[in-house]
């Protein structure tokens, strides 16, 4: 599932990353990939804020605003008519 465009609030701080890739392990997404040691963001649209990425960041190199995409994604749904059911699970 895609959410709106350009919205996602999810940022990286390189400079803190430690690659340790623990970030693109939790995300049900695959919004985040590891490489040459530095966590990268390589599907912004993808990415429902659940949160998870940020909480597991030892270094607390990752920010995101959480629960919002969840909202899109809800609203999304209901003007297409299709399930309002979010996939994480946020409520
Ligand atoms: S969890 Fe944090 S330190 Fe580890 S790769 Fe992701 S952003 Fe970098
Ligand atoms: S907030 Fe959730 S969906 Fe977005 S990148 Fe982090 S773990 Fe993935």
């Amino acid at each position: 599932m895609r959410y709106l465009k350009n919205v996602s609030t999810l940022k990286i701080d390189r400079k803190k990353c430690t690659g340790c890739g623990m970030c693109a392990v939790v995300c049900p997404h695959r919004v985040i990939k590891v490489a040459e040691r530095k966590a990268w963001i390589i599907e912004p649209d993808l990415c429902m804020e659940c949160g998870a990425c940020a909480v597991n960041c030892r270094e607390n190199a990752v920010s995101v605003k959480s629960g919002t995409g969840c909202a899109y994604g809800m609203i999304l749904a209901k003007l297409k008519g299709s399930s309002e059911e979010c996939e994480c699970e946020c409520g």
